[in-house]
C-alpha cells in the first residue's frame, strides 16, 4: 500500500494551499479531486466563473463608460450567453494549467477520483476505469467543499430551473428572470445579469438583504438596484415552480402571487460535500448540513484529520479557505503558525455596484454602546471619480470617538473589494483616524476618498 505524509481530498482553494504548503514543508503529498480537472468549485462553477461573467458583462455592456456615454453605449451591441462564457473559458483554462504546475513544481502527487475512508489512516480512491486503489495517510485533509442546496419541490434542469452550478454554463440570456436568494450570490447574479438589460426580481423569506453588512452600504446599493428596475420581493416564500416550456416558466408564491419569468435561478444555501466520505471509518459525525466540526487548527475530532474550507461551513470563501487550508498544513507539519484574527476577515460581494467590509458596522457599535463617529466619501467627490465617471459609490470609516481608533471601514462602488485592504491593514495594526488624515495619498485615486472620509469625520469629532 501506497503511504503518504499528507492526503489531501479537494482540490479547491483549501486543498490546493494546503498541498503546496506541506510539500513546501518537505512532505510527501497526494491531493485527489473527484472532478475531471482540478480547481474545484471555485475555479469551475464558483468564485473564478461568476467573476469572469461580471467582468464579461461590464465589459461588453460599456458598464464603467455609461456615466459620460449614456446608459445605452454599449462595446458589443446584441451580447450572447456564448460571449460571455467564451471569456470564461480561457479564463478557466489560464488558471487549471497555474494551478497544475504548482502542484509539478511542489512534487505533489495529483491523482482524479473519488476519495473516501476505509479507516481513520486508510483513503479509498474510486478511479474512473481502473479498480480502487487503497493508500495509507499520516495525515489527511478533508476539504471538499460545497454544493447548491436543491428545494425538493423544485425540478431543476440545467437550462431554464438552475442554481449557481448550471448557471456559469447557460446556453441562452434569459429575458426575464427570477433569482430565488437574496444572499451574496443571489445579489451578485441579480445585479450582473440585470446589467445586461434583463429583467430581474429577486425574490427572499427574510425581510432585509445582505442583514450583516452595514445597513448605509446596503441602502445605498439597494437604491441602485431599484433606480435599474431590478424587483426585491421581500418577506416572500416560492410555493412551487411551473415549468410550461423552455421560455416559460411561473414562479408561485405562498402569498399567492405569480411572477413570470424564462429563467429560474435558485441560490439559497449550500451543503457540504461529506456525504460521499464514509466519514463513519474514520469516526466523524458531520452535523445536518454535512458540515465538519472543528477546532481553532481545523482538526476534527480525530487528531490526524483536519477539514478546511467549505466543508466546515462559514465563512465558506476562497479567500478564507485558502489559509485554513494553509494552516493545516503548517499545523500537522511544524510550520510556523499565526492565530487567524477572525475580526480581520474583509468581505467582497462582487455585485454591481460591488461592496466590500471589515470591522464593526453602525449597528453592532449602537449595541455594543462603544462611542463612534463616522466619515463618509462618496466617489463623486474624489477627482479619480470624476474622471472615470461615477455617480456612484461610497467609502465609509468608523472612529471611536475617545481613542479616534479605526473600527470599521464599509465601501460600496467601483473598486470596493480592492479600496478595503487599505483599511484592513490600518485595522490590524490598531490604526487611528489620523493616520488617513496626515498620509499623502497617490492623486487622483480613489484610495483618496479614505483621506476625505477621514477629514469629514475629524470636522465631526
Ligand atoms: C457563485 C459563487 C460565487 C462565489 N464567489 C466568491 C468570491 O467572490 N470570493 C470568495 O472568496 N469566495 C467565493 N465563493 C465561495 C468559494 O467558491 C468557496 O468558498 C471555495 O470554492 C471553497 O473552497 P474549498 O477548497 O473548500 O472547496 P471547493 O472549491 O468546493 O472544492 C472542493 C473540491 O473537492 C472535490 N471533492 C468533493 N468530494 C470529493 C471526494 N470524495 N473525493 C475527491 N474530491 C472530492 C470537489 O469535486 C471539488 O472540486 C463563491 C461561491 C459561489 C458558489
Amino acid at each position: 500500500m501506497e503511504k503518504y505524509n499528507f492526503v489531501v481530498i479537494g482540490s479547491g482553494p483549501a486543498g490546493q494551499r494546503a498541498a503546496i504548503q506541506a510539500a513546501k514543508l518537505g512532505r510527501s503529498v497526494l491531493l485527489v479531486e473527484d472532478h475531471s480537472r482540478i480547481g474545484g468549485a471555485c475555479l469551475h462553477t464558483g468564485t473564478i466563473p461568476s467573476k469572469t461573467l461580471r467582468e464579461a458583462i461590464l465589459y461588453l455592456t460599456g458598464w464603467r463608460q455609461r456615466g459620460f456615454y449614456g446608459r445605452s453605449y454599449r462595446v458589443k451591441e446584441r451580447i450572447t450567453a456564448a460571449d460571455l462564457t467564451q471569456r470564461l473559458d480561457i479564463t478557466v483554462r489560464h488558471e487549471i494549467d497555474v494551478i497544475q504546475h504548482k502542484m509539478y513544481r511542489n512534487y505533489v502527487t495529483t491523482m482524479s477520483g473519488r476519495a473516501s475512508f476505509d479507516g481513520p489512516h486508510q483513503i479509498r480512491i474510486e478511479l474512473d476505469d481502473n479498480e480502487p486503489v487503497v493508500v495509507e495517510a499520516d495525515f489527511v485533509l478533508i476539504a471538499t467543499g460545497s454544493r447548491p442546496a436543491q428545494p425538493e419541490n423544485v425540478s431543476f434542469n440545467a437550462t431554464n430551473v438552475v442554481d449557481s452550478d448550471h448557471i456559469v454554463q447557460m446556453e441562452t440570456l434569459p429575458r426575464n428572470l427570477v433569482v430565488v436568494g437574496a444572499g451574496v450570490i443571489g445579489m451578485e447574479y441579480a445585479s450582473m445579469l440585470n446589467a445586461l438589460d434583463i429583467n430581474v426580481t429577486v425574490v427572499d423569506a427574510r425581510t432585509e438583504i445582505l442583514g450583516f453588512i452595514d445597513a448605509e452600504i446596503v441602502d445605498e446599493f439597494v437604491h441602485h438596484l431599484r433606480d435599474r428596475g431590478v424587483k426585491l420581493r421581500l418577506g416572500e416564500t416560492v410555493e412551487s415552480v411551473e415549468n410550461i416550456d423552455a421560455h416559460n416558466i411561473v414562479v408561485h408564491l405562498k402569498s399567492g402571487k405569480r411572477i413570470k419569468a424564462d429563467m429560474v435561478l435558485f441560490a439559497a444555501g449550500r451543503l457540504s460535500n461529506t456525504d460521499n466520505l464514509r466519514l463513519d471509518n474514520a469516526g466523524i459525525v458531520p452535523d445536518e448540513r454535512g458540515r465538519i466540526a472543528v477546532d481553532k487548527h481545523y482538526r476534527t475530532t480525530i487528531e490526524h484529520i483536519y477539514a478546511a474550507g467549505d466543508v466546515i461551513g462559514f465563512p465558506a470563501l476562497a479567500s478564507t479557505s485558502m489559509e485554513q487550508g494553509r494552516h493545516t498544513a503548517c499545523h500537522a507539519f511544524g510550520g510556523s503558525l499565526l492565530e487567524f484574527r477572525e475580526d480581520l476577515y474583509p468581505f467582497g460581494i462582487y455585485a454591481v455596484p460591488e461592496m466590500s467590509v471589515v470591522g464593526l458596522t453602525e449597528e453592532q457599535l449602537r449595541v455594543e454602546k462603544v462611542p463612534y463617529e463616522s466619515g463618509v466619501a462618496r466617489f463623486r467627490e474624489t477627482s479619480r471619480g470624476q474622471i472615470l465617471g461615477l455617480r456612484e459609490g461610497l467609502l465609509k470609516m468608523l472612529f471611536h470617538l475617545e481613542t479616534r481608533q479605526l473600527l470599521g471601514v464599509h465601501i460600496v462602488g467601483e473598486g470596493a473589494t480592492e479600496l478595503i485592504h487599505v483599511g484592513q491593514a490600518v485595522l490590524a495594526h490598531a490604526g487611528t483616524l489620523d493616520y488617513f488624515v496626515n498620509t499623502v495619498f497617490n492623486y487622483p485615486t480613489l484610495a483618496e476618498a479614505y483621506k476625505v472620509a477621514a477629514l469629514d469625520a475629524f470636522n465631526k469629532m
